[in-house]
């Protein structure tokens, strides 16, 4: 009991209760992939009194920058994107029906109320579903991307259109942010803003430490991962750093039906999860592995075969080569509505990003030998 207690109370809280605010003001904005200009701006105001410099890509990628000067250049990184829909069909009874914009996931939409975003402004829908009653017969039809459609309450295609819906218009959910049981942070695509959140809070730590870098710090939140790690893809060919370090979200493998003999064992409160895959570089892995136990910051392991999925293999593969890792953050849900992150693992993820970057000295070659 009482070795327990002394494990529990040496977390560390980084989030504060104005991080926080911010957090909750960024998971509500609609970030949807293509379209992540509005959730960057807001990301920059909180993020710039904490660098140096910022600039954006063409596509929306924002980028932080501290001692911009310097030649030895770090990322930290996460993707800014949210999973959505977009509109791609109108049936002349002014019914809708879409395509995915990412991992938007079917199983979940009946029912879900939405926001359909077009030039005058948010259009209210829903995901509507035949009755239980009307569904008689043996074999129920599953909610598929061919029979899932949005009703905004018109009776044909010329009263849709007349709202300012059109093809080619995005949807994102309506949910927002809670905080459950004092222990998880709940909401829309956590997956991967929460990413975004942390990289900034990491930014603000250095700031208010008074902590000096000797080599150029690049906070980078991409856009279009949920498509297949583009953003990243983009801004590594720009930024042409020397390492990177990226966070991204992880499955929770605790809760029912997923098998920890494919998905691995990992839990949100037990830490951020360090990963295992080619991409990886093993030489700063282990300078993250260090960094974890000289702090005593919990932390999980995963492995990947082949690719990890992440902005990490964007960053890895670019530019003849960058030494590149990832820092995951358990979550459960993922591409859900009610995704849910441990209040505890976000501070640790923000702890162990800041503490390895405190780690780096200039011009570090991460080769085993040269
Ligand atoms: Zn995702």
């Amino acid at each position: 009991m009482a070795k327990k207690k002394e494990e529990k109370n040496k977390h560390t809280g980084v989030v504060t209760p104005t991080s926080l605010a911010f957090f909750e003001k960024y998971i509500n904005n609609p970030s949807p992939t293509g379209f992540e200009w509005a959730g960057q701006r807001m990301w920059l105001d909180y993020l710039e009194p904490y660098v140096d410099e910022y600039f954006t890509d063409n596509y929306g990628t924002a980028v932080g920058v501290i001692n911009p000067q310097a030649n030895y250049k770090v990322v930290i990184e996460a993707h800014a994107d949210e999973i959505s829909w977009f509109v791609n069909y109108i049936t002349s009874d002014g019914l809708i029906y879409v395509i995915r914009n990412g991992g938007s996931d079917h199983q979940i939409a009946p029912s879900k109320r939405v926001n359909i975003h077009t030039d005058q402004g948010i259009v209210k829908a829903v995901f509507g579903w035949p009755a239980i009653h009307t569904r008689h017969g043996e074999k129920e039809e599953a909610p598929q991307l061919k029979n899932i459609f949005l009703d905004c309450g018109c009776t044909s295609k010329e009263e849709v259109e007349k709202l300012g819906i059109h093809v080619g218009c995005v949807v994102t959910y309506e949910d927002e942010f809670m905080v459950l049981n004092d222990r998880y942070y709940v909401g829309r695509a956590l997956d991967n803003r929460a990413g975004g959140f942390m990289i900034a809070e990491v930014a603000r730590l250095l700031k208010e430490n008074n902590q000096t870098l000797p080599f150029g710090l690049y906070i980078v939140n991409s856009v279009q991962e949920e498509i297949g790690l583009r953003g990243a893809e983009m801004i590594a060919h720009r930024i042409k750093p020397n390492v990177a370090i990226v966070t991204d979200v992880t499955h929770d493998t605790t809760t029912p039906m997923i098998n920890k003999i494919t998905q691995g064992d990992l839990a949100c409160g037990r830490g951020p999860v360090v990963s295992y895959a080619p991409a990886v570089q093993t030489n700063l892995n282990k300078l993250l592995i260090r960094t974890a136990e000289q702090h005593g910051i919990p932390f999980q392991r995963q492995a990947s075969s082949r690719s990890t999925g992440t902005d990490t293999d964007s960053f890895a593969y670019s530019n003849g080569g960058v030494p590149s890792a990832l820092i995951s953050l358990p979550l459960r849900y993922m591409h859900t509505t009610v995704e849910m992150i441990h209040k505890e693992d976000v501070d640790n993820v923000i702890r162990l990003i800041y503490e390895s970057l405190l780690n780096i000295s200039d011009g570090q070659d991460f080769r085993t030998f040269q």
